[in-house]
């Protein structure tokens, strides 16, 4: 039998509500204890150890509760015969804590991430399905040195990519068709794997993490003020409009700032896309560009980078690679 760790963070997997009812619900109120017990067979199938790490709302989640969870993840593997990990998280932040998870981990033991969108008491709660498959994926061979991964709705998705792109609809992740794989109940089906760096590849996984420097987020917007990027950060990632740009006084506002050290990523408030380089927008070559990054997740590579090099060619190459 294999066997998995399951880490509770808490999350509307977890939520609990007026019966039957999708909304209005607290999140992480219901042990994954009672959670498990719904599912059929599961535990005669695999060996499952219960670890209840935090019983909060994934808005409550933040670096200390990353590195936490980092840590436990790496005990529970160098010290228990586990196969595979998997995390209940909400689902608003589930794609940047799946990121630092991603960036890293130092292990190759599949860590599957996974959640709901409807509380563990609404009709048709999709919890209890989405964990079994998540124990599945944790416990198997092809998930080995995939590096962290997601499952929701029976799609497998890499820690890198995935993204939330509804806030009330089941099927609530995508990117750009970026799925790594699917499932068909608890078999597991790998159409691609990840070929970004990540987990035992990342040059952050045996990197010290206590003290990583502030990055902020500023999205763009129609007449927005230039002041607003004075944030005292020593990193801000733009949330730019379109391929990641903004007004000229924004520019002028940034190199200002960029001469007291102050890094800049260009990232998109548009979903899909690609940020490259680009020499209108950033004529003096001042930025780093995110690619195919999302704002959020470029922040958090933001804050290893500069915990690594203050070198702007080598970040630039670090975004290339991560
Ligand atoms: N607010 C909840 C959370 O992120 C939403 C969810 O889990 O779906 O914890």
């Amino acid at each position: 039998m294999k066997k998995i760790a399951i880490i509770a963070t808490g999350g509307t997997i977890a939520g609990r509500g007026a019966s039957g009812m999708t909304t209005n619900y607290k999140a992480g109120r219901i042990p994954v204890s009672e959670i498990l017990r719904s599912i059929p067979d599961v535990s005669d199938r695999f060996k499952i150890s219960l670890y209840s790490l935090m019983s909060i709302d994934s808005n409550e989640m933040g670096l200390n509760q990353w590195v936490l969870l980092k840590k436990t993840i790496e005990d529970i593997v160098a010290s228990s015969a586990v196969d595979g990990v998997v995390i209940t998280h909400g689902t608003d932040t589930i794609e940047e804590t799946a990121y630092f998870l991603t960036l890293t981990l130092h292990t190759e033991k599949p860590v599957v991430l996974t959640g709901a969108m409807r509380p563990a008491t609404a009709a048709s709660a999709d919890g209890p399905f989405n964990l079994y498959q998540a124990i599945c994926l944790a416990g198997s061979s092809k998930a080995v040195g995939q590096g962290v991964l997601a499952l929701f709705s029976s799609t497998i998705y890499s820690g890198r990519d995935i993204q939330k792109i509804s806030n009330y609809k089941i099927d609530a992740f995508d990117k750009a068709n970026t799925a790594l794989g699917f499932m068909k109940d608890d078999e597991v089906y790998f159409n691609t794997t990840q070929n970004k760096k990540h987990t035992t590849g990342s040059l952050f996984s045996t990197m010290p993490l206590d003290h990583l420097p502030e990055v902020d987020i500023i999205s763009y917007f129609a007449g927005a003020r230039a002041s607003l990027l004075d944030t005292g950060a020593k990193g801000i990632v733009i949330m730019g409009s379109g391929m990641g740009n903004y007004s000229k006084a924004w520019y002028e506002e940034m190199k200002i700032l960029h001469q007291k050290g102050v890094y800049f990523v260009r990232a998109s408030r548009v979903l899909d896309g690609i940020v490259f380089g680009d020499d209108v927008f950033d004529p003096d070559h001042i930025c780093i560009n995110a690619f195919t990054l999302s704002a959020h997740k470029s922040r958090i590579l933001l804050m290893l980078s500069l915990a690594y090099t203050k070198n702007l060619e080598k970040i630039q190459e670090i975004f290339t690679e991560y």
